[in-house]
């Protein structure tokens, strides 16, 4: 029997034609006519200026620093996420500042943010920037978050890494705040292998971006610096293989969320064995498929799920560690946090890829089911 792995890459055919052309015609580095119509693409889809980077990471990194973070600075970002969104924080220099979960969508909660800012700015201590994440294909509460950082006037960057083909009140997520940045790492709902996307209502950033990402070489015959630069330029084959993928992402969506709701009715019956919330405000695309798990009424603990699920040839994850838990962000400070230890410590991933066959995902359902009242 083969493993049913969490979240596998799944080719939509034309990629290997678009790899092919960047082959027959040599444009095999960071330059060449596959960037470019990727990012026309991604941007039309979008509606904004976008630039296709090596990482989400990246993104992230240049993102921030278009915002102005810099050595010393403090910057908010959600509590419950995976470590890349953080990471660039202290690429910087800056120091985070983890805010907690709102239960309706697991992502910031935006009165504990707005609540926060109010007590900074009465110090004169307010962030440089805030990051929201859109965790799981779930999209924050924007509307809310956006109005209390204008009021104090700090930034915010969208990590829409996991939110590729999310809305929010019928907008892409990653296209509200000034900044959003996007992943397309082999786990993602679509994929170059690595790579990401950032974009920006401001034409000049996205600009800046490129320039950043190409070790800033000034324009002219010489290689001549005026700033640090980083070698962070997504390459022409992997853009390739991105216009391949830009065109099932619709498909894509729509095949996670079916399996997401056959999971939730599939289990509809078992006490204790809940769907992550789906926000009224969005379009959620369950890029994983994420229960929580009430031990007392389900009879199981969620790690004895996880280590029944391994024996059966089936990988899931808890839902990611809050990084306020982290030893690497240890002493840093933190507003709240109960609401994301809570989904850390109840919460589980179970096999999202596009591609699981419906007798794959008749195997995940069997196996849970049969978790039920394990003690
Ligand atoms: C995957 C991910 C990133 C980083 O993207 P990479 O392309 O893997 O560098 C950042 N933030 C979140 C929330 C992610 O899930």
């Amino acid at each position: 029997m083969k493993r049913i792995l969490l979240s596998v890459p799944h080719m939509g055919g034309s990629e290997i034609d678009f790899v092919r052309e960047a082959f027959a015609t040599n444009w095999l580095s960071t330059v060449g006519p596959h960037i470019n119509a990727f990012e026309a693409e991604f941007a039309a889809r979008v509606g904004l200026p976008a630039v296709a980077l090596a990482s989400g990471t990246a993104a992230v990194h240049l993102g921030l620093r278009l915002l102005g973070v810099r050595p010393g600075d403090e910057v908010f970002c959600q509590s419950l996420t995976f470590v890349g969104s953080v990471n660039p924080i202290s690429y910087l220099g800056a120091r985070p500042v983890f805010v907690d979960s709102e239960r309706e969508s697991w992502n910031i909660d935006p009165a504990l943010l707005a609540a926060a800012l109010q007590k900074r700015a009465e110090r004169n201590r307010l962030p440089k920037a805030v990051v929201v994440v859109h965790l799981y294909g779930q999209s924050a509460d924007m509307d809310p978050i956006l109005e209390c950082c204008a009021k104090y006037g700090v930034a915010v960057l969208e990590d829409a890494a996991e939110a590729v083909g999310t809305e929010y009140k019928g907008k892409p997520s990653g296209t509200l705040a000034p900044v959003g940045v996007y992943s397309f790492n082999g786990n993602k709902i679509i994929t170059t292998t690595g790579g990401g996307m950032l974009v920006s209502h401001n034409k000049d950033w996205a600009d800046k971006v490129r320039f950043w990402s190409t070790q800033a070489r000034d324009p002219g015959r010489a290689y001549e610096h005026t700033e640090m630069g980083y070698n962070y330029r997504m390459s022409n084959v992997l853009a390739g293989i991105g216009r391949g993928q830009l065109l099932v992402l619709d498909e894509r969506v729509r095949r996670r969320r079916e399996i997401a709701f056959r999971y939730r009715d599939a289990f509809a019956d078992l006490p204790g064995f809940s769907l992550m919330p789906q926000a009224s405000f969005g379009l959620h695309t369950n890029w994983l498929s994420c229960f929580l798990v009430d031990e007392k009424r389900f009879g199981t603990t969620r790690d004895e799920i996880i280590r029944l699920l391994d024996l059966a040839d089936v990988e899931s994850r808890p839902v990611w560690k809050p990084m306020h838990l982290q030893p690497l962000f240890a002493g840093c400070e933190r507003i709240g946090g109960e609401v994301a230890e809570d989904l850390f410590r109840r919460g589980i991933c179970l096999p999202s890829s596009s591609n699981m066959t419906e007798e794959e995902q008749a195997r995940v359902i069997d196996a849970v089911r049969s978790c039920a009242g394990h003690r």
